[in-house]
């Protein structure tokens, strides 16, 4: 039974990191006519309303998106101005889930698919989602799904992958269905999203993928404050797999500046680098 629900932590620190990354590689898609396929293997509810009781309880979206929603950097203004529009009058309240930032950045030729196993949550994607057109809305297992849907027709495609890793085995299954994925279809684009709780098991999941073979993949990982045990998450990362033009030099530019006002006390940390050479 899943217990996870993304409600309690939509827009920390964590999200702002994946979503940047998303937002950068659905914007480079965007730029050519050709449609795309989105593939959402861990959907979530879509979007979420900050000032609910789950986004209460942690407020962790405090210490996220909170400390950027007012910056004008320009490196950050094609994600901020989606979560901006998504709230318009100036107040913070509603927090855009990767399928939200998908949708809103998608053209009429392309189309998503959206894996989200939680009886609840599946409901309010499908709710949260019931506005745009080319989109399916599936509860079923986005692991198992995902090798079906490869090569997409259009032969054009991102995939999120994006567990809450609260099932052990995540950790490799998330290797196994990349790889299985790469097989099927290799000029895709595949993001991994993973936490930093204990670094051991990132630095597996790192040898993991690079002994399958893929090429090309880049690393990004923002931190809050040092590894520990004890202290929860203190970073996340997202690996990217045939990664788009220039998004290597620009998270090189904004990871140490998103560090330093991210980071618990001046304790912020980054890593970004390439994995696997093309
Ligand atoms: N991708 C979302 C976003 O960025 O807004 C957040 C997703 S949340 C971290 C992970 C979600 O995956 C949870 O809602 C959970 O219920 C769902 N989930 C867990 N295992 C799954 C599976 N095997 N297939 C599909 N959904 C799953």
């Amino acid at each position: 039974m899943l217990s996870y629900r993304h409600s309690y932590h939509a827009g920390n620190f964590a999200d702002v990191l994946k979503h940047l990354v998303l937002v950068d590689i659905l914007s480079y898609m965007g730029r050519k006519d050709a449609a795309f396929d989105y593939i959402d293997t861990h959907a979530g509810a879509g979007s979420y309303q900050l000032r609910s009781a789950h986004g209460q309880k942690l407020q962790e979206y405090t210490d996220g998106i909170g400390r950027l929603i007012d910056l004008d950097w320009p490196e950050l203004a094609p994600y901020l101005a989606l979560v901006r529009g998504m709230n318009r009058g100036g107040n913070l309240h509603v927090y855009p889930g990767s399928p939200e930032l998908a949708l809103t950045l998608m053209r009429p030729q392309d189309r998503a698919w959206l894996y989200e196993l939680h009886p609840t949550d599946y409901r309010l994607l499908c709710r949260n989602t019931a506005r745009h057109r080319k989109v399916k809305v599936l509860q079923e297992d986005g692991f198992a799904a995902l090798p079906g849907l490869l090569p997409p027709a259009s032969r054009r495609g991102l995939v999120l992958i994006d567990p809450s890793y609260e099932i052990k085995s995540d950790y490799t299954s998330v290797v196994k269905v990349l790889q299985e994925a790469y097989r099927r279809f290799a000029t895709g684009t595949y993001t991994l999203w993973y936490p930093v709780v204990d670094r051991l098991q990132i630095d597996r999941l790192e040898r993991d993928l690079k002994a399958t073979g893929m090429r090309n993949i880049q690393r990004f990982e923002l931190g809050v404050c040092p590894d520990g045990t004890d202290l929860g998450m203190t970073a996340s990362g997202m690996v990217v797999i045939n990664p788009n033009w220039g998004l290597l030099e620009r998270m090189q530019a904004l990871l140490p500046r998103l560090a330093t006002i991210l980071g618990r006390n001046g304790q912020g940390q980054f890593r970004c680098d390439v994995l696997v050479e093309e």
